[in-house]
């Protein structure tokens, strides 16, 4: 998706500001977490999350 124009569902805006995000991954045996890209809305704070992949625990790069 880079290169593409992102637009917030929300405000219709533009612009965002962005962030890494790990999110916890429950189940029987906890293995590994989501590793996420977080875009956030600079007009409506609306954030709109994209998978990058899953990282060990609460390992961020
Ligand atoms: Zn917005």
């Amino acid at each position: 998706m880079e290169g593409r124009a992102l637009k917030c569902p929300v405000c219709e805006g533009t612009e965002f500001k962005q962030d890494k995000v790990v999110l916890a991954k429950y189940g029987v045996f906890r293995v590994s977490d989501y590793k996420v890209k977080a875009m956030i809305c600079t007009e409506c704070k609306h954030i709109m999350l994209f998978e990058e992949g899953s990282t060990f625990f609460l390992g961020v790069d």
